[in-house]
């Protein structure tokens, strides 16, 4: 199959160590080899690196280059792929791009290198996804999961769901062509029905566990809320603290509320407004009651602080309040002074932002809360990707629609109907049966290269 050849600077755009020019398609060692100066490339084997020079029409030398060749079908994209391993500065890897233009190469489009991975059957859609999840991850579960999607743990899942609804359909299909059953009753009733149920539980369990798997790819929108000199601040800090690596860019809808993350064992906290922590000095006065709410209302968890050395407040108590129908994790900060708090809370962990104590407690109450306690990564059906998950969903509807005709006693291909609908949506994880529109949007979220 003849291929466009493609041409992207693969890395970030910046100062660094290496850049790398990256080409794919039937003309790509070609395309490299009118402008190297070094061993021909058109006699390497794959899998081999050559060193060399870039030089330009008039035979000067651009830069000193490493040039990896991967030949069809053992590469990324099925398609013969070079790499230039240049050095990492941004003038040069574009002048490298650019006479790789005028060689004949077509700029890549952002995710395009992915989508002829996927395209040509190397991947299926699922774990075209991961590879943009190992990209975005923020922790180390996030990446462990996103690894298990690129494994294919994902595409399996879904592929022996589909098998299953294959095996009714195939129930089906037989009966009416070969009716051995006079009474269609027996059909829906003894073989249908189990199945079908069967299946939905599946993807009850499947879409339960779904919400850990989004917990722990995106985090949880937290908001820290107390009363003024409670401590909130200090708690911000010590948390960031804990853990260096802040995560400051959000993908998604919440980067407008979202400030800054925090990885607490492995959790990633998404915190909502911190300016109004590091800067009220009376939350409900200065940031005003309507945008107190606003936190509340957007966070999934809210860390409410109490001060431990002092008896609850008329503002506590209108802040436990406003806050009692939420997730809700009560701190009793202060918990090296004098105890003068005497109520006790649900859910609640004594700490000491000053002396970093009680941390970990917290880390565990969050972890209870969300995670059930412990969550074992080695289970091979975390989904935690949002279309999977509406995918799924759909797919549970469709299931019941079946079920309902078989209740009200409709015509077995009827319920056939909903049943191929399940399937389609099914495919439609995987790529299977995927549209173009919705290719296209998946894989312009790619980055540039990839
Ligand atoms: P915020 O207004 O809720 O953000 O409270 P801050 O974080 O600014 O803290 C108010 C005061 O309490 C500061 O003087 C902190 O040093 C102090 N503070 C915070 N946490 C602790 C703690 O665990 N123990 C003690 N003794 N003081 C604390």
């Amino acid at each position: 199959m003849m291929s466009e050849t493609i041409v992207a600077i693969s890395t970030a755009l910046g100062q660094g160590a290496i850049s790398i020019v990256r080409l794919s398609g039937d003309k790509a060692i070609e395309f490299v080899n009118k402008s190297f100066k070094g061993p021909d490339l058109s006699k390497a084997t794959s899998h081999t690196i050559s060193y060399g020079h870039i030089i330009d029409k008039n035979k000067k030398h651009i830069d000193e280059v490493m040039i990896s060749i991967f030949r069809a079908p053992r590469s990324f994209t099925t398609e013969d792929i070079v790499e230039i391993n240049c050095h990492g500065g941004v003038f040069v890897a574009n002048k490298i791009l650019e006479l790789m233009l005028v060689n004949g190469a077509k700029s890549a489009s952002p995710g395009e290198f992915t989508e002829r991975a996927f395209l040509n059957g190397r991947i299926d859609l699922t774990q075209a996804e991961a590879v943009m999840e190992i990209i975005e991850a923020k922790s180390e579960m996030s990446l462990t999961l996103a690894n298990k999607g690129l494994d294919g743990v994902i595409y399996n899942l879904i592929t022996d769901l589909r098998s299953d609804l294959i095996n009714i359909i195939a129930n089906i299909e037989v009966n009416i062509d070969y009716p051995e059953y006079d009474d269609v009753d027996i059909l829906s009733n003894e073989i249908l029905k189990p199945s079908i149920l069967k299946l939905s539980n599946d993807i009850e369990q499947i879409l339960e566990k779904a919400n850990f798997g989004k917990v722990i790819k995106d985090g949880i929108k937290t908001g820290i809320i107390g009363r003024p000199n409670v401590g909130k601040s200090s708690i911000l800090n010590a948390l960031l603290r804990e853990d260096k690596a802040i995560v400051t860019e959000i993908q998604g809808t919440t980067r407008d509320i979202v400030e800054g993350s925090v990885n607490i064992g492995g959790i990633i906290l998404n915190l909502i407004d911190t300016a109004g922590i590091r800067e009220s000095s009376d939350i409900i006065e200065k940031i005003g009651i309507s945008k107190a709410k606003a936190i509340i209302n957007e966070a999934e968890l809210i860390l409410f602080v109490l001060d431990n050395n002092q008896a609850l407040t008329e503002e506590d108590k209108k802040l436990l309040d406003l806050t009692s129908h939420k997730k809700r994790i009560v701190i009793i900060n202060k918990k090296d002074l004098q105890n003068e708090l005497t109520h006790t809370f649900k859910n609640s962990v004594s700490i000491s932002a000053l002396h970093k104590t009680g941390i970990e407690d917290l880390e565990n109450q969050i972890r209870k809360m969300f995670l059930s306690g412990t969550i074992n990564l080695t289970d091979q059906t975390y989904v935690s990707n949002a279309r999977h998950i509406a995918k799924l969903t759909e797919t549970l509807g469709a299931l019941q629609e079946s079920m309902n005709s078989i209740t009200n006693q409709m015509p077995v291909d009827m319920v056939e109907i909903d049943l191929k609908n399940a399937w389609l949506l099914l495919g439609e994880i995987i790529g299977d049966t995927s549209s173009t529109s919705l290719l296209d949007e998946l894989f312009s979220k790619f980055c540039l290269g990839k």
